[in-house]
């Protein structure tokens, strides 16, 4: 095994990288897009600052990248919401970045991820142009994060790298032949060939369980815990390589009759490359919903979303649980 260097040990120490994949990388030297500014502001800091005052860490750089989504969805809301939370923390610098309509030119999109430290993708649409794409994998792929919301897994079936990014995806193409199924079975990840392509019972309230409670995105929040009117998404396929479950959901019988049996993945932590990507199936909003639509504004999943966007970023978790954080008895929703 090579060593990588006094330099890289600083980075490691600074990243405080979380990784389940340890065993199979054989430097273990990842550095994120953010620790590279923050490293490149201290050594600006003591050449050029003889003051005390010293170089202050940078904001993490966020890019909403959104624009079009299917008409069983509501990008324009959904995107609104996120963005309202991501910037409401001072830990963010948020750009929303829209892309064309569906049907329009795409010719001109090429947005530069590589300015950023972390994309929250909420797009279901149009494919980008292969320019867009290779910036993209080098961006996630060269230690940049990415986080997944809801029906952006519905996207991009015929692009490769997208689907290892996201580890498994639902519909858009994606049949029962479309890699393997992941579920959580007898307290470990089970990978399934067996038939059987995406489905979602209706919504309703259901009860999300933690299983990964020592990673930065989970620790601190409790084991159990009620999420309200969203979408289990369920039977999603995919090269499902290098992914930890994080939480887990099952139908509620008592409330629906429709539902897999299984403990479908609802968070997810996946490695491409340098990069890390956070994944939550929750999320689901449409056309008659409004900005107080339950399952975006759920406590629980305000607290993942901002804590996954910063670790995607940053391989670490800074963010304390909210006093609201919902229990298993009763959902918790802001702006009611
Ligand atoms: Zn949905």
């Amino acid at each position: 095994m090579s060593s990588p260097g006094i330099l890289g040990l600083l980075f490691e120490e600074a990243t405080g990288d979380y990784s389940f994949q340890d065993a199979m990388c054989p430097i273990n030297f990842r550095i994120s897009n953010f620790v590279k500014r923050l490293f490149l502001s201290l050594l600006a800091g003591t050449v050029l600052c003889s003051c005390s005052k010293g170089a202050s860490a940078p904001k993490i750089k966020v890019m909403l990248l959104t624009g079009q989504s299917s008409k069983y969805h509501n990008w324009e809301l959904s995107s609104a919401l996120l963005e309202k939370r991501l910037s409401a923390l001072d830990l963010f610098e948020v750009t929303k970045v829209v892309s064309p309509a569906k049907g329009e030119d795409f010719s001109g999109f090429d947005p530069e991820f590589a300015s950023y430290d972390v994309v929250v993708l909420d797009y279901e649409g149009d494919s980008w142009p292969e320019s867009a794409r290779k910036r993209f994998e080098a961006f996630v792929g060269g230690g940049g994060g990415l986080v997944s919301v809801h029906a952006t897994n519905n996207s991009f079936a015929d692009w490769p790298a997208f689907n290892e990014m996201i580890g498994v995806g639902g519909w858009g193409g994606r049949g029962d032949d479309f890699g393997r199924k992941i579920h959580w079975f007898n307290g470990e990840v089970q990978l399934l060939n067996t038939p059987g392509s995406a489905m979602h019972p209706p919504k309703h309230d259901f009860e999300i369980v933690t299983r990964a409670p020592e990673h930065p995105v989970m620790k601190g929040l409790p084991v159990r815990w009620l999420h309200p009117n969203d979408e289990i998404y369920s039977r999603l396929r995919g090269p499902a390589k290098n992914v930890t479950i994080l939480a887990t959901a099952k139908a509620d019988k008592r409330k629906v009759d429709k539902g897999t049996e299984n403990h479908e993945p609802m968070l997810m932590d996946i490695r491409y490359g340098e990069g890390r990507v956070f994944h939550t199936t929750l999320g689901h909003c449409n056309t008659k919903d409004d900005e107080r639509v339950p399952s975006l504004n759920c406590v629980g999943f305000i607290t993942t979303l901002l804590r996954g966007t910063e670790w995607a970023a940053t391989g670490k978790v800074t963010q304390a649980v909210p006093y609201d954080f919902p229990a298993i008895e009763a959902v918790s929703i802001r702006g009611q």
